[in-house]
């Protein structure tokens, strides 16, 4: 079957008295053992989950599907699948909290790091040891937008013996096959498009099949328990059943507000992978089949300006997260604290659903503020 239909069907296993088309949301804690095959406890597993991850790993194309309770939990659990003394190279532009998670806690508990342009896979062959483990990257990144090419790590990995992880999240499984390219591990804050709505964070990863770490991921998820609750299981797979939809909106809004935004004479740099002047629009539009919903841009004026902008806007709201229906605007620097790589004068912009007209009207009155 197609993503779109997969999107709409996988994981739609559920059975009861009633004939219910959706699922319903199973509540329990815990569960008879009657049954020796059955569930036990909702820690370990719950019908609600079961369909999640079933759903997510059949839209990334085979492999096994886990849920957690955050994007951050999801990636914590990938390091955590390493030993200490372990080596990994991890892209520069990162989601910042997976840079800070593995300067602080990861660093001090043992794990060896070296930050590296994972767009340039020459610096990252340089940067191999016998040690390396992992190489983690992100693609489109947050918030540059940069673009790795996951095929070319792919050999690099294979070459070496070592894992290739991406953090998919601004591409989701509908634009970007990550396993397909040559990742063996997959992860999604699926607080972002999956759910679309901004009413829930949750996490997940996909591990190609008879992946290594498969079973001591399934013990960090079932043990140590960052798991997503039933509720917040049932309301994901409701958002990924419109994913396919909502992504084809999000990526033609996006394209309009790139248009307008390349030719405006406050803006000196929009950030998209779509723009043909993106030294990574080659490989985007090999490896992806849209651009996605998230661009950044640098407006004259610096970070003043850029504030300034950033909460000028009327219907894109200014808020942090990406991937709902709605219109998001950030001036990111500040969020990410004094260590950050991020240009002070950046704002990211997740473009919603809103029509074109509404959404372009609002940034050319807020531009005209600054
Ligand atoms: C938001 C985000 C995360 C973190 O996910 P949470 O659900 O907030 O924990 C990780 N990676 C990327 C690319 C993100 O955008």
């Amino acid at each position: 079957m197609k993503k779109e239909t997969l999107a709409v069907m996988a994981g739609k296993t559920h059975q009861d008295a009633s004939g219910a088309v959706m699922p319903p949301i199973y509540l329990s804690s815990t569960y008879r053992r009657d049954n020796d095959e059955g569930l036990v406890y909702s820690r370990l597993d719950n019908p609600n989950r079961q369909a999640l991850e079933t759903c997510v790993a059949a839209l990334e194309g085979g492999g096994t599907g886990m849920a957690f309770a955050s994007g951050m939990a999801a990636v914590v659990a990938v390091f955590q699948c390493l030993k200490p003394g372990d080596h990994v190279i991890v892209a520069d532009d990162t989601y910042f909290g997976v840079r800070e998670y593995l300067q602080t806690v990861m660093q001090r508990w043992g794990l060896n790091l070296d930050i590296v342009d994972t767009t340039q896979p020459e610096q990252v062959k340089q940067a191999i040891k016998s040690e390396t483990r992992l190489i983690w990257t992100e693609t489109p990144s947050n918030p540059m937008l940069k673009i790795t090419d996951l095929a070319a790590l792919a050999t690099l990995a294979r070459d070496h013996k070592i894992h290739l992880g991406v953090d998919a999240t601004w591409a989701t499984p509908m634009l970007q096959q990550s396993l397909q390219l040559g990742a063996d591990i997959v992860v999604h804050s699926t607080t972002k498009y999956l759910g679309g709505h901004s009413d829930l964070t949750g996490g997940m990863v996909v591990l190609a099949e008879a992946h290594p770490f498969t079973e001591s991921l399934r013990q960090i998820q079932t043990i140590g328990g960052a798991v997503p609750s039933a509720f917040d299981c049932w309301l994901l797979l409701r958002g990924i059943r419109t994913l396919s939809h909502r992504m084809r909106g999000h990526c033609d809004n996006a394209r309009s507000v790139v248009d307008y935004l390349a030719g405006h004479p406050k803006v000196h740099a929009v950030h998209f992978p779509g723009l043909s002047s993106h030294p990574g629009h080659e490989i985007a539009a090999r490896q992806m089949s849209d651009f996605g919903g998230m661009l950044s841009i640098q407006v004259r004026g610096g970070k003043e300006a850029a504030a300034k902008v950033a909460s000028s806007t009327q219907l894109f709201q200014q808020a942090t997260s990406l991937g709902g229906v709605e219109s998001l605007i950030e001036h990111r620097a500040p969020v990410e604290g004094p260590d950050t790589p991020t240009p002070d004068d950046l704002i990211r912009i997740s473009v919603g659903l809103e029509h074109i007209d509404d959404l372009l009207a609002d940034l050319e009155q807020a531009l005209s503020q600054s």
